[in-house]
């Protein structure tokens, strides 16, 4: 079945639904989200600790301060131009969720509360108690009701988006609810289908995060930046890896090892439990290998975060949902006893390259938000970054794509009914397949490897491994078998679906790593312990090819600050 729209909106997390907000205030134009799950169940809802903003010129903090924390956060990978924008844009995001009408917490003189987060030398993260994500999405959701020029695909899956003569002409996706096949025709796309961090076992992400967009937009030609640069966030719940928020750090938690020593002391003095992610997360797992972790479940050894000092008062104020969570999943009250945590895959830095708007190299196509390299995070993201990214470059390609869309007198005509058949022959072809592979047992393969090889600390012959692996896994993919044979909510075949995108994105992050012989933020390569600014101050992109990904490289744009070294 086909269908028309001026402009899709691939992904309903905060990234979609404010840039369609921003496309929609465009009457004359047709605008369609489309979100394999339901509206409000995308990843944004669970980000927990803050949005970064210069709120208080006055007092102390200023956009320059916000630039250079973000700068040198990055190890110096992230392009300047683009953090320039990025710090203006974002208070002015901030104070229009606030008149839309989000309830951000409150300092006592009633001014919005801000709240220390990882690398950020101000007090800067503005939040929702520890329900940040939550308030936003809502808060956007409810703004999006008063536009009637926006249509809703939930539960509709996206397969492959199609081009012609390298202009962007529709997305193929599968409507879980019918069983149908659909092509939507469009002028503009804006990518926002979030990160892939579920090629991890031992993860803070949905299980939706599957990096379906990254992986359709490598199929399509589009080079991806960065991969290899993903974010493990020090404070996973062990074991289960649900996330305990920076915040808890920020609010003034302790990490202790098994010697009650606040180890941080050792690594980052200066910054202690709030120095960048990366270097927080490399020191724990340097505390567990010299034995002064504690044993855990499965290999999952673990650190504590200490919160018993900060009293009942503010953990509950404050902390409400880390305590739940503390509670319903560990039995553990953070009031009187410390909680488990370890580094947990949370983010990736890289994604589907665009210019400074979002724009990528087709035409009609836009990407905003963490299936995005906008390259403002580089090597390494400050927490409270990504959700404020979000917010801008959503406006940002909302507008750009509404501006082109716009523009164009018709649609782009579609193309060959041939093409349109073979993508739906590829996405149902596991019907025919009596294969012995479980989609669900190759995951499981995938995510150990990442896990054991593709961590916090690399090396050459690890990475090797692991690639190896992943080509082995990849020849046994066409022999799995889906044994719900229906069209309607087969979440067997969306795995085997899911499963497949993941592949091909593990392999881009381990060619990446492989190459890239440095250590710089999120990649910490153990046999090239330094940072090497001469041969690797620049941008990995990768280009498909049916042999596996092919790589490029481009300059990092550097326009206040030559690199330094990275101290706390
Ligand atoms: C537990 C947790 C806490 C966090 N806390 C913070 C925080 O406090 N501050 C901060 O700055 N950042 C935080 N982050 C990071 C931040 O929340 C995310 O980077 C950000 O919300 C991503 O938003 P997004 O719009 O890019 O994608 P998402 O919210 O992940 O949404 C992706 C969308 O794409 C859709 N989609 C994907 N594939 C397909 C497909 N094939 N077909 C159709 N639709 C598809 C999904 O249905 C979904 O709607 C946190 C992350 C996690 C996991």
């Amino acid at each position: 079945m086909s269908k028309k729209h001026d402009i899709i909106v691939l992904g309903s997390g905060l990234a979609g639904l404010r840039a369609a907000i921003e496309a929609a205030r465009h009457p004359e134009l047709d605008v369609a989200i489309v979100s394999k799950v339901q509206l409000m169940r995308s990843h944004s809802v669970c980000a927990e600790g803050g949005s970064a903003a210069v709120m208080q010129p006055n007092e102390g903090d200023s956009f320059e301060l916000h630039a250079w924390d973000t700068v040198r956060g990055a190890d110096f990978l992230c392009d300047q131009d683009v953090v320039k924008r990025f710090v203006e844009e974002a208070p002015k995001e901030i104070l229009l969720l606030e008149h839309w009408g989000i309830p951000w917490s409150r300092r006592p003189d009633s001014r919005i509360a801000q709240r220390p987060f990882g690398g950020h030398s101000y007090d800067r993260a503005v939040f929702a108690a520890d329900k940040t994500g939550f308030a936003e999405m809502q808060t956007l959701y409810d703004t999006l009701q008063k536009y009637n020029n926006v249509s809703r695909y939930d539960e509709c899956y996206v397969s492959s988006i199609l081009t012609k003569d390298n202009v962007f002409c529709g997305v193929t996706a599968w409507d879980l609810t019918s069983g149908e096949f659909l092509f939507i025709q469009g002028k503009a796309l804006i990518i926002a289908t979030g990160g892939a961090c579920r090629m991890f076992g031992f993860t803070t992400y949905s299980l939706t995060a599957t990096g379906d967009g990254l992986a359709m937009a490598y199929r399509a030609g589009l080079p991806i930046k960065d991969l290899e640069f993903v974010q493990f966030h020090p404070t996973g719940l062990v074991p289960s890896g649900i996330l305990i928020t920076e915040a808890a750090r920020g609010e003034g938690g302790y990490l202790l090892n098994n010697k009650s020593e606040r180890f941080m002391e050792k690594y980052a003095p200066s910054k202690m439990e709030v120095a960048p992610r990366d270097i927080v997360s490399r020191s724990e797992i340097t505390e567990i290998e010299e034995g002064r972790g504690f044993p855990g479940p499965e290999g999952l050894d673990y650190v504590h975060i200490d919160l018993r000092h900060l009293g009942a008062a503010k953990i509950n104020e404050r902390l409400p949902m880390i305590r739940e969570v503390a509670m319903k999943f560990n039995f553990i009250d953070p009031i009187y006893e410390p909680i488990p945590v370890r580094p947990a895959a949370h983010y990736f830095m890289g994604g589907v390259h665009t210019d400074i708007n979002g724009a990528t190299p087709i035409e009609g196509i836009w990407t905003a938000g963490e299936a995005a390299c906008v390259s403002l995070h580089g090597a390494n993201r400050l927490g409270s970054n990504s959700t404020t990214e979000c917010l801008v470059w959503g406006k940002i390609t909302g507008d750009e794509a509404a501006k082109y869309a716009s523009k164009q007198k018709a649609i782009p005509s579609p193309p060959k009914a041939a093409t349109l058949k073979d993508e739906e022959a590829r996405v149902f072809r596991r019907f025919s397949s009596e294969g012995k592979e479980s989609a669900y047992a190759l995951r499981r393969e995938l995510q150990k490897t990442m896990d054991s090889k593709v961590g916090v600390f690399r090396t050459g012959p690890e990475l090797q491994a692991a690639l190896d692996k992943i080509c082995d896994i990849k020849q046994r993919l066409p022999d799995i078998k889906v044994k719900d044979r229906g069209h309607i909510y087969n979440t067997d075949l969306l795995s085997a679906l899911e499963v497949d995108n993941l592949l091909d994105l593990a392999e881009i992050i381990i060619s990446g790593a492989l190459a890239r012989s440095e250590s710089r933020g999120g990649h910490s390569r153990r046999d090239f312990p330094a940072r090497d600014d001469v041969n690797w101050l620049k941008h990995t992109l990768a280009y498909y090819t049916p042999k596996g990904p092919r790589l490029d490289y481009i300059p990092v744009t550097i326009t206040m600050w030559q690199p330094v070294e990275r101290k706390y």
